[in-house]
């Protein structure tokens, strides 16, 4: 009898697809013959799933569909669409039923829907081990139990909370003995594994864990989709794949900045370096960024790991991040020293003091920085202030070129910064 992995890397290469290590990421879905765009790369049904709260009594339990229900009529939690579901759930729903039933009140109350998922998961385990139920390649807990928890990476608040919901899980279900720090750890599997399962306008249903499309890496510029129909999840090719080709699909909603995409991904504890985001972050780099050694040089700096030296992406030239942070630390002391006598209303010393921070932004940082934007905007509204157009027009003229090359990610920051005008 082959290994669960090995019949597994067989089912899949029948449908063209293979497991493969992918450089910092892990583990990826890889093509192994040519898609076309629309093509059904894998589908799955859940190995667990669990209705959220919206949803308890709106849709079934078992397919996710909607209308008229009916309600388990001994714990009056589940909901089925008809016999059809009921029959497909009772194995599993019997044990849940017995064990729901048994709670006080209170403690039904406690059933959100990532416990009572967790729940579910455990009693389909426990129903695959005693053969009461049939398992498959993509159809076992092993596939579970290799998934990435990340758990070394989670926070102290975090895992306090996942030991209580373990501790709570063990309480609705007394007849297992269950490993608690395996729950804990399970818990954290579903916040970087599980899938949110949508209707067809992709409103929220409930919660499954498709551990084999758990396999597939994220991008914000995917080349697959992930749908629904009722509970089972299809990955739809996006555009053409050739052999060879590494499957992604979108965690998150990719329609948002970069900022946002990077912070609704820190639930997954990896950074992402699709395109999208490369290019981002180089644009970033130029507007927060350090100008090149190089005088006559326009290139990004990037800096290195630890930011002990910054690169030139053009050049290759490297500077020190020691004398970076000489410089910017000179010019933080100025900083305070001119906002403060800009609010005493000594406005030509504060215009004295921003030129000079001006002449040392000049050399710290790239043209189009928003530090030396900021700077200069500040003098244009002095300069203003004192009625001294020729200078005010000057100052005009350079902050122009930089509000055209990147006006959208500029309003970004200025949105941020609009507080301190
Ligand atoms: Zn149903
Ligand atoms: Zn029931
Ligand atoms: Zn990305
Ligand atoms: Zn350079």
């Amino acid at each position: 009898m082959a290994s669960w992995a090995e019949q597994l890397e067989r089912e899949l290469s029948g449908r063209g697809l293979a497991i493969a290590f992918v450089p910092g990421k892990g583990r990826g879905l890889v093509a192994t013959r040519s898609f076309f765009p629309g093509e059904v790369l894998i589908c799955q049904e859940p190995y667990a799933s669990a209705p959220n709260k919206v949803s308890v009594g709106s849709t079934c339990d078992h397919c996710f569909a909607s209308g008229k229900l009916r309600k388990c009529s001994v714990c009056r939690l589940a909901w089925y669409c008809g016999s059809v579901c009921q029959k497909a759930e009772w194995k599993l729903h019997q044990l849940e039923c017995q064990a729901i039933s048994a709670l006080t009140e209170d403690r039904k109350k406690m059933l959100t829907p990532t416990i009572r998922l967790m729940v579910r998961l455990i009693l389909r385990r426990k129903l695959q081990i005693e053969k009461a139920i049939p398992s498959s390649a993509t159809d076992n807990y092993n596939l579970v139990d290799v998934l990435e928890s990340h758990i070394s990476k989670v926070d102290g608040k975090q895992l306090v909370l996942y030991a209580q919901m373990a501790n709570l899980v063990q309480l609705v279900l007394p007849s297992i003995q269950l490993d608690l720090k395996e729950i804990a750890h399970t818990f954290s599997k579903f916040a970087c594994n599980a899938h949110t399962i949508c209707d067809p306008e992709l409103r929220p249903l409930g919660t499954g864990l498709f551990p084999v499309i758990s396999i597939i890496n994220h991008s914000c510029v995917p080349n697959a989709v992930l749908l629904f129909e009722g509970h089972t999840a299809y990955v739809r090719a996006l555009e053409p794949l050739s052999n060879n080709t590494e499957i992604s699909i979108s965690y998150i909603e990719t329609a948002a900045t970069t900022i946002k995409r990077q912070n609704d991904l820190k639930q997954y504890f990896f950074s992402c370096s699709c395109p999208c985001c490369i290019k981002d972050s180089e644009e970033d780099a130029l507007l927060e960024g350090y100008r090149c050694k190089d005088t006559k040089c326009d290139g990004i700096l990037l800096p290195d790991s630890g930011k002990k030296a910054y690169t030139c992406q053009k050049c290759g030239i490297c500077r020190d991040g020691e004398e970076v942070k000489k410089v910017s630390s000179q010019i933080l002391l100025l900083s305070d020293k001119a906002s403060s006598l800009l609010s005493s209303g000594n406005n030509s010393d504060a215009g004295s003091v921003y030129k000079v921070i001006e002449q040392l932004e000049q050399k710290l940082y790239h043209s189009f920085s928003i530090p030396l934007l900021h700077t200069r905007e500040k003098l244009l509204k002095i300069c203003m202030d004192l009625q001294d157009w020729q200078t005010s027009l000057m100052y005009c003229r350079l902050t122009i070129p930089v509000y055209e090359s990147k006006t959208t990610l500029i309003l970004l920051y200025l949105n941020e910064n609009i507080l301190y005008y």
